[in-house]
């Protein structure tokens, strides 16, 4: 294993943490190269939705492939582009007219901000501030970067990193003062306000009200600065509903999907907008054109996947899969929080989050042990520091869900309390 030329992500190499070899998927299970059966309670990093290699997504690649693999997309395009362009539309906010193709959540979030800073640009009333919460995560580019949370997984390349406006989190009882920095923001002439919607992921899974969100949207929409809702993780049912938008009747004017959106099979990434942002680009003049691509733009296998991921959204029953899982995640969540060493649980649609040991972030010395005590137990459980969050694909079982939350209760009785003093 020492011997792979492969450089992991977010992988530290020196410490010699097993790494193991995955053959196969299946639902909710991965199957390991050593015989193992892992329960994936992760979703693989938030992006499988229905399951591990769900057949329609499955077939709708392999045919695919079998007619057309890629094609160059300026200035060309092809039918499973077209269907998952008109199936996007019908299906998200009305006012989300425009769909631009990338590979990723990251390059979704690169193309939010370039078109808001192109909008403003066309409109000769160049404005280039952006306005982010804390504790965000929108990607590791250099501009995702530069609009999420700064800390040590970005110190090296600060120099780098734009200038941003940062508002406050609003942590319950502290929401008007989240307000107040943004309606500051917003007069001082910022461009745009880039959000996750209802739930800072990689922040620490922070949940905020519903209200909140709708507030920050109308504070924008009065001062004409634009609406970026980063969508990527909490997209496709996540937290209850397609988008967390909908929770609080809140439509952006540019909204960026990626994960879910192929049902977790295979990389792409949207960029929609509303009208006015297309038509700010829009004249005989090519130097106005939205200078972005990238090779793979709008891959033919990658939207043959995405249109499979809406077939199942329209004929499956996904939303009472969401529903179901969500209550089990609820009821299961709301178990634990009776553990002493256990604190802030919290859940929203099919994600649980709860804090263990004592507060100190992303580097505590208590993520490597749970990671290793999830590793041994067959569980892929990612825990964001001492934040333990299970967010599973809609098909977990309630035998494989019982048995994550058992192999957590062990970890917050065998760690839970000892890491006061550590
Ligand atoms: C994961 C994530 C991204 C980045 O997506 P990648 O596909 O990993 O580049 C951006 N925004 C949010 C909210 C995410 O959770």
């Amino acid at each position: 294993m020492t011997s792979s030329p492969i450089w992991h992500p977010f992988t530290q190499h020196g410490l010699g943490e097993p790494i193991p070899l995955v053959t196969r998927a299946d639902g909710a299970a991965l199957f390991t190269a050593d015989g193992r059966r892992v329960i994936d309670a992760i979703s693989s990093w938030w992006v499988t939705t229905h399951g591990h290699n769900h057949p329609r997504i499955v077939a709708a690649i392999r045919e695919q492939a079998e007619r057309l693999d890629q094609i160059i997309f300026a200035g060309w395009t092809h039918e499973p582009a077209e269907q998952l362009a008109r199936g996007l539309t019908a299906i998200m906010p009305p006012a989300l007219t425009r769909v631009f193709f990338s590979d990723s959540g990251s390059t979704s979030v690169e193309v939010a901000l370039k078109m808001a800073l192109g909008y403003w640009n066309a409109r000769g009333e160049p404005r280039h501030r952006i306005v982010v919460m804390q504790h965000s995560y929108h990607g590791d580019t250099i501009g995702a970067m530069s609009v999420g949370e700064r800390g040590v997984y970005n110190r090296a390349y600060t120099p780098l990193l734009f200038d941003v406006g940062t508002i406050p989190f609003p942590h319950a009882g502290q929401e008007q003062a989240t307000l107040d920095a943004l309606e500051r923001e917003c007069a001082a002439g910022a461009a745009a306000f880039i959000v996750e919607p209802l739930v800072l992921g990689a922040g620490g899974m922070l949940i905020y009200p519903a209200s909140v969100l709708a507030e920050m949207r109308a504070i924008c929409a009065a001062a004409g600065v634009l609406f970026i809702a980063d969508e990527v993780m909490t997209g496709w049912g996540r937290t209850g509903t397609l988008l967390a938008c909908h929770q609080a009747d809140v439509v952006p004017d540019i909204l960026c999907l990626s994960k879910g959106l192929t049902g977790g099979a295979v990389p792409l990434a949207v960029t929609m907008a509303t009208e006015p942002l297309f038509a700010a680009h829009y004249a005989a003049d090519r130097s106005r054109m939205f200078f972005h691509s990238s090779s793979y733009t709008a891959n033919p296998i990658a939207c043959a996947a995405a249109n499979a991921n809406l077939a199942i959204w329209r004929d499956e029953p996904v939303a009472a899969r969401v529903a179901t899982l969500s209550q089990r995640q609820a009821e299961r969540a709301s178990r634990l929080s009776t553990l002493p060493g256990v604190r802030d649980v919290r859940t929203l649609g099919t994600i649980a989050a709860l804090g263990v040991g004592d507060g100190s972030g992303y580097l505590s010395n208590l993520g490597p042990k749970l990671l290793a005590f999830f590793r041994e137990r067959d569980l892929l459980l990612r825990p964001l520091g001492d934040t333990i969050y299970v967010m599973p694909p809609f098909c977990i079982d309630e035998a494989d869900l019982d048995a994550v939350y058992d192999v957590i209760a062990d970890a917050v009785t065998t760690f839970g309390q000892a890491t006061a003093n550590t």
